[in-house]
C-alpha cells in the first residue's frame, strides 16, 4: 500500500475527508513517522480508537506474553481447582489450573464458573493477561467469553491433574495424587475464622514424600493408609512444597497399595534441584568445599541470625551465644548443594564437643583452627546427605538431618569395584 491507498481508507474508516487526511499522512511521513504510528496518531486527531484496545488477537499460548493486554486463546483444560477467597466482604468460589495448546501450558485464575471441566477444549474470547511470577497468567471474569470446541485440542500434556509428589510444584491447582499418609496428627491454630482444628502431617509416593495440611482435619487420614486425593493445591511451606487439602478437595481409599520406601528417596542433585524443594530427600556426592562461616559461629540472641565480626544484621552489635554448624558444598557431577549442619551433626564430624572446640580455639588463639580441622576430614570425600531440601536464587540447600561418609559404605566400595573391574 502506498500513501494514497493508506489516506484512503483511513478517510472512509473515519468518515473524514481523504485530502486532508493524506496531507496529514504524508506530513508526518516525511518527519520519518512509520506509516503504522503516524494512522494511530491520525486516528486520534479525529476521535478514533487508537487500535490498542482493538478486539484481542488471537494467539498461540506460547505466544502470549505480560505485555499483552487482553487475548484469545484456543486452548484445552488440563486442570480445575477451587478455592474460596474473601473478595469485597463476601465468599466467592475462584477456579484455578492451566490451559494448554500444542504450544504451551499457561496458568489461569477464571473469576466465575465458566462450566469447563479438565479435558474440554475451549475458546476463550478477551482473557486479559497479568504477569505473575515473570510468566503470563489469564484472567478469566465477567468481560471474556467461553465457548466450548467440538474439534478436541491436542495437547502434549497430560489432562486431568494427576500429578507425582516429586512433580509437584508451588503453586500447583487442581492436583491429583496417590499417596499413604506416613505421619499424622491434629494441631489447632489461630485461623481467619477464628481456631481452626488442622490436620496435618506427611505423605508419599512411589517419587517421594511430602508435608501436608489438611484444612478439613479430615479424621480418616490416618497413618498407613492409602488414598487418592483430588483437587489439592500446592503451597510452599519453609522452601519445600506442601500438599494442601480444602473443602473442595476429595479422598478416597485406593484399593491398591502404595509402595513407599521407608528411606528418603536417593536422587541426583541435578534432578532434586530441578524439583525446586523436596521434602526429605537423600544426596550424595563429593565434599568440595567446607564455606567460610563453618565451624565455630556465634548467633545473635535476638534472632538467631549468624553475627558477622560480632554485628546482627537486625540487631546491630549484640553479645553473641556461641554455636557451631558447617556449611559443606556436595557435588555429585551433575550439580551442587549446600548441606547445612546443626550443632549436632557438627560436633559429630569435628569429633569433639562445642566446649571441647572452644577450648582449641583459645589455644590456637584463632576460631579457624574448628573449621580447618572438620576440612581436613571432609573436604574431597563422598558424603551422604539427608534432609530438607529448599531451592531459591542463591542456590540449594539441605538441611542436614543425616550427614555421613558415603566412601566407607561397603554397598558404595562393593558398587564402585563392579564398575572398575567391569571398565
Ligand atoms: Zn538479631
Amino acid at each position: 500500500m502506498d500513501v494514497d491507498e493508506h489516506a484512503e481508507e483511513l478517510a472512509s474508516a473515519l468518515g473524514v475527508d481523504k485530502a486532508e487526511v493524506k496531507d496529514d499522512l504524508e506530513n508526518l511521513v516525511s518527519y520519518s513517522v512509520p506509516i503504522d504510528e503516524a494512522k494511530q496518531s491520525i486516528r486520534r486527531k479525529h476521535g478514533g480508537s487508537d487500535g490498542s484496545d482493538a478486539t484481542p488477537t488471537t494467539k498461540d499460548v506460547a505466544a502470549v506474553t505480560p505485555e499483552d493486554g487482553n487475548v484469545t486463546v484456543t486452548v484445552r483444560v488440563l486442570s480445575v481447582g477451587r478455592r474460596s477467597i474473601r473478595y469485597q466482604g463476601d465468599e466467592q468460589v475462584i477456579r484455578e489450573g492451566e490451559f494448554a495448546d500444542a504450544t504451551g501450558k499457561i496458568s489461569y485464575t477464571a473469576w466465575e464458573d465458566f462450566g469447563f471441566e479438565p479435558g474440554d477444549s475451549i475458546t476463550i474470547g478477551n482473557a486479559g493477561v497479568r504477569e505473575w511470577d515473570g510468566d503470563p497468567e489469564l484472567n478469566v471474569g465477567q468481560s471474556s467469553t467461553v465457548a466450548l470446541e467440538t474439534d478436541p485440542v491436542d495437547v502434549p500434556y497430560e489432562v486431568g491433574g494427576d500429578t507425582d509428589l516429586v512433580e509437584l510444584r508451588a503453586g500447583d491447582r487442581g492436583r491429583n495424587v496417590e499417596v499413604r499418609v506416613l505421619k499424622a496428627n491434629e494441631r489447632v491454630i489461630d485461623g481467619r475464622n477464628g481456631e481452626t482444628t488442622i490436620r496435618e502431617g506427611v505423605v508419599a509416593d512411589e517419587t517421594g514424600r511430602l508435608p501436608f495440611t489438611d484444612w478439613e482435619a479430615r479424621s480418616e487420614l490416618r497413618e498407613g493408609h492409602d488414598f487418592r486425593f483430588e483437587e489439592v493445591y500446592v503451597r510452599e511451606f519453609r522452601g519445600v512444597p506442601q500438599v494442601n487439602l480444602s473443602e473442595f478437595s476429595t479422598v478416597t481409599p485406593l484399593s491398591r497399595e502404595v509402595a513407599v520406601e521407608d528411606e528418603a528417596p536417593r536422587m541426583r542433585i541435578a534432578e532434586a534441584v530441578g524439583s525446586g524443594g523436596l521434602f526429605d530427600v537423600e544426596l550424595v556426592g563429593n565434599v568440595l568445599e567446607v564455606r567460610d562461616g563453618s565451624g565455630l559461629i556465634e548467633r545473635c540472641p535476638e534472632c538467631g541470625r549468624v553475627l558477622q565480626n560480632g554485628q546482627c544484621r537486625t540487631h546491630g552489635e549484640v553479645d553473641g551465644e556461641d554455636d557451631m554448624r558447617v556449611k559443606a558444598i556436595v557435588d555429585d557431577g551433575t550439580g551442587t548443594v549446600t548441606a547445612i549442619l546443626d550443632r549436632d551433626l557438627t560436633e559429630e564430624l569435628y569429633g569433639g564437643t562445642l566446649e571441647e572446640a572452644m577450648a582449641a580455639a583459645r589455644d590456637a588463639m584463632s576460631k579457624e583452627v574448628v573449621a580447618d580441622e572438620i576440612r581436613e576430614r571432609v573436604v574431597g570425600h563422598e558424603y551422604r546427605v539427608r534432609g530438607n531440601l529448599s531451592v531459591d536464587e542463591y542456590g540449594a540447600n539441605v538441611e542436614g538431618s543425616e550427614f555421613e561418609r558415603a566412601d566407607d559404605d561397603p554397598a558404595t566400595r562393593a558398587t564402585e569395584l563392579l564398575t572398575e573391574v567391569r571398565s
